[in-house]
């Protein structure tokens, strides 16, 4: 099987959780029964860990656990409050949320100071920094772009208590540029929207890649994710490896 394959990490990508019949939020959705039946299998046959503790394999040169997997989610949602983190706490399930600190408890559905709060004291969920206002990052000038960072670290810093060190960017969008100054910004992982697995250990030559789980997802599709990073099967996944080691 080559969700056993050694030495590589799954990340996957999750946006909003919530009800079945839930048509509000796009695509980028996964209802809480599918999301329950998803960590099932993850906690069955592979190994969800923490930010926390991939940080620390990378600084230190670590292995990660055989059949790793990260969650991440984006943008902070507050259905992730609502309906992700009680089955994260039911099945033990690790997770990160990306926040964008200007947005935290300003927005409707936004997550709140005092939700973020409640689930990082559960030792559980994580959190990390997606800028300060979801700025397309590539388009921003340099002190933009040193700002989005800086200031989202400080914030999550004082509100967490603890070093913030991975960054996410706001619509995938980066370049060689917003990618130094991620770095010199004090950040140490950064991850993108690009689909795959992450072979360990990570290179850092390009930002950590993410598998999408999206509305209409089957047990199959997950599956096949947790394995190449893809929906599509392994034919694909190969032929982006080719393309990707050409360039
Ligand atoms: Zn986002």
């Amino acid at each position: 099987m080559w969700c056993t394959r050694k030495k590589s990490l799954c990340i996957f990508m999750y946006h909003h959780i919530g009800e079945k019949n839930d048509e509000s939020s796009g695509s980028f959705f996964i209802d809480n029964e599918t999301f329950s039946q998803q960590l099932d299998l993850l906690v069955k046959k592979h190994h969800p860990i923490t930010l926390s503790e991939l940080e620390d394999c990378y600084v230190n040169k670590k292995e990660i656990p055989r059949n790793a997997v990260l969650l991440t989610f984006d943008d902070g949602y507050s259905d992730n409050y609502t309906y992700a983190y009680p089955l994260l706490l039911e099945k033990k399930v690790p997770a990160t949320i990306f926040l964008n600190t200007d947005k935290v408890g300003t927005e409707k559905d936004i997550l709140t100071w005092e939700q973020v709060k409640e689930m990082y004291e559960s030792k559980l969920v994580e959190f990390a920094s997606h800028g300060v206002d979801h700025k397309r990052l590539r388009k921003c000038s340099n002190e933009d772009v040193l700002f989005e960072l800086t200031k989202s670290k400080e914030v999550l810093e004082q509100m967490l208590g603890k070093p913030v060190k991975s960054f996410c960017y706001p619509y995938g969008a980066f370049d060689k540029r917003v990618r130094r100054l991620v770095f010199k910004a004090g950040y140490i992982m950064d991850f993108g929207t690009r689909k795959g697995i992450n072979s360990w250990p990570w290179k850092s030559r390009r930002p950590l890649l993410r598998a999408h789980v999206m509305r209409n997802d089957n047990v199959k599709d997950f599956q096949r994710q947790l394995a190449t990073g893809y929906k599509k099967g392994i034919i694909t996944w190969l032929c982006r490896q080719q393309s990707l080691s050409l360039k």
